[in-house]
């Protein structure tokens, strides 16, 4: 990465998709909290329709199970929480 702006990509190697519940098209991704990229693994949600999907090997998206979401320690999940509320205000 260099220190251009202009010249630096953040979405680098991470393929556009479309949300596997909605079917928007996904094409930027933000950290939850400081400057990240994606891994696999990695959660996410959808702006449009707020479902929590997770990064896969390939950088593409699917939907995270139930067992997933609950199985997160406690302060995961109010982080989700507060970003699919986010999620919701931005849209309108
Ligand atoms: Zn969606």
């Amino acid at each position: 990465m260099t220190n251009d702006p202009l010249r630096d990509d953040p979405r680098d190697g991470i393929p556009n998709d479309h949300c596997p519940v909605c079917a928007h098209l996904l094409n930027a991704a933000t950290a939850a909290e400081g400057e990240a990229r994606p891994e696999e693994g990695d959660l996410s949600c959808c702006l449009y329709c707020r479902s929590f999907l997770v990064f896969t090997a390939d950088l593409t998206l699917r939907k995270a199970t139930e067992k997933e979401i609950s199985e997160l320690p406690h302060e995961t999940r109010q982080i989700l929480d507060h970003v699919r509320r986010v999620a919701g205000q931005v849209l309108q």
